[in-house]
C-alpha cells in the first residue's frame, strides 16, 4: 500500500487566554470574565487538522516535562495525533499568553520554550521513523528557521511531499525553495517573503511567481475570504471561498494545510485537495479559537455537499 500518512514538524503551545471586557492599560489590572487553555502552537494545530481529516498523523515537535507538557500531549491523543515524535525535553512547554476583549480584539505574547530545543538531529530520526507510513510532510516557521528548512531538505529527500506554510513570515535561505511542493503563504506573507505588494488576484500570481521561480512546485496564495489562487507552471486558477458566517478568522490557515496536506497523502488530485483545505478553512473561521475550531472530516464533506448541490440546482 502507499503511504498515506501526514508526519508534521513544528511547534507545539498551551495556549492560555484571559477574557476581559477591555485590555488593561499598561501597568493597569482589569477584572476578566474567563480564562481557557487549550492546545495551540501551528504545528500542533496542523497536525490536529490533518488526523481530523482522517490522515495517519505524526507530529515532530518538543514539549517540556511540566502540566502543561502532559496537556498538550493528551490533547495531541485524543484528536488522533500519534505521540511517537514527540521529545519530552528539559525545559518548559511552550505557552501563548493571549488576552481578548469584548470586541475580539487581541494581543499575545507567544514564548516558544521547548520549541526551542527542536533539532536537525530529531527531525532526522523522525523522518526515517515515519519511512513508508507517511508521504506529506507540513511544515511552519515557529520552530528553528535552520531546523524547518533542514527538514525541509531531508522530507524531499526522503520522496516526502513538502508542504510549507511561511507562518510567521521571515526571511529563510534562497536554497530552501527547490526542497518545496507546495508554499502556502496568506497575502501578507506572501508580501513578506517576496517584498512585493500582494491585494488582488493579479499581485498574488506575481508573488507566486516569485516562489516558482526559485523552485518551488505549486504556489497557492490563501486570500481569506477571497478564497484561494493556485499557480503552477501551467496553469493559474482561482478558486472562490465557501460561503460561511466567520466569527474568528484564528486557524483557518492551519485548517487549510491540514486538510490539503491529508488529501495530497491519501493520493487525492490537487484541485481536490485545495476544495477540501478551503472547506476546512471556511469552517474553522464559524467557531472561536485555534484548535478547538478545527473541523472534521464529517463537517468538510457536508459543506462540500452542500456546494456541489447548490451548483447543481
Ligand atoms: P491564514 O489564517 O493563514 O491567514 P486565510 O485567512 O487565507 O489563512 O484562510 C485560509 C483559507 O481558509 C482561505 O483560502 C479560505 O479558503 C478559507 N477562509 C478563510 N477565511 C474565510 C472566510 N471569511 N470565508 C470563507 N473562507 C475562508
Amino acid at each position: 500500500m502507499e503511504p498515506n500518512g501526514v508526519v508534521v514538524v513544528g511547534s507545539i503551545s498551551a495556549d492560555v487566554t484571559a477574557f476581559a471586557r477591555r485590555l488593561p492599560r499598561r501597568g493597569e489590572t482589569v477584572l476578566g470574565d474567563d480564562v481557557t487553555l487549550v492546545l495551540g502552537g501551528k504545528g500542533a494545530n496542523q497536525a490536529v487538522a490533518a488526523a481530523r481529516a482522517g490522515a495517519p498523523t505524526w507530529l515532530v515537535g518538543c514539549v517540556g516535562t511540566d502540566a502543561f507538557g502532559e496537556i498538550v500531549s493528551s490533547a495531541l491523543r485524543s484528536h488522533g495525533v500519534a505521540l511517537t515524535e514527540i521529545r519530552s525535553v528539559g525545559t518548559r512547554t511552550g505557552v501563548a499568553h493571549i488576552r481578548v476583549d469584548a470586541s475580539g480584539e487581541n494581543d499575545i505574547v507567544m514564548t516558544p520554550l521547548a520549541n526551542a530545543d527542536l533539532n536537525t538531529v530529531m527531525v532526522d530520526e523522525s523522518i526515517r521513523a515515519v519511512r513508508g507510513k507517511a508521504s506529506v510532510l507540513l511544515l511552519q516557521l515557529e520552530i528553528p528557521v535552520d531546523v524547518a528548512c533542514h527538514a525541509a531538505e531531508a522530507g524531499a529527500e526522503a520522496g516526502l511531499t513538502v508542504v510549507l506554510d511561511p507562518a510567521p513570515a521571515q526571511p529563510l535561505p534562497d536554497g530552501v525553495w527547490r526542497h518545496v511542493s507546495v508554499v502556502t503563504p496568506n497575502e501578507s506573507e506572501a508580501a513578506a517573503l517576496t517584498g512585493m505588494r500582494v491585494a488582488d488576484a493579479e499581485s498574488a500570481e506575481r508573488a507566486a511567481g516569485w516562489f516558482l521561480d526559485r523552485g518551488v512546485r505549486h504556489a497557492l496564495i490563501t486570500l481569506g475570504g477571497g478564497g484561494a489562487l493556485s499557480v503552477t507552471r501551467e496553469r493559474t486558477r482561482h478558486f472562490p471561498a465557501y460561503p460561511v458566517t466567520p466569527v474568528d478568522t484564528t486557524a483557518a490557515g492551519d485548517a487549510f494545510t491540514g486538510f490539503l496536506g491529508a488529501a495530497l497523502a491519501a493520493g487525492l488530485d490537487t484541485a481536490t485537495a485545495v476544495r477540501r483545505g478551503m472547506a476546512a478553512g471556511a469552517l474553522a473561521t464559524t467557531l472561536p479559537g485555534a484548535s478547538p475550531s478545527l473541523p472534521g472530516r464529517t463537517a468538510v464533506d457536508e459543506l462540500l455537499a452542500a456546494v456541489a448541490e447548490e451548483a447543481a440546482r
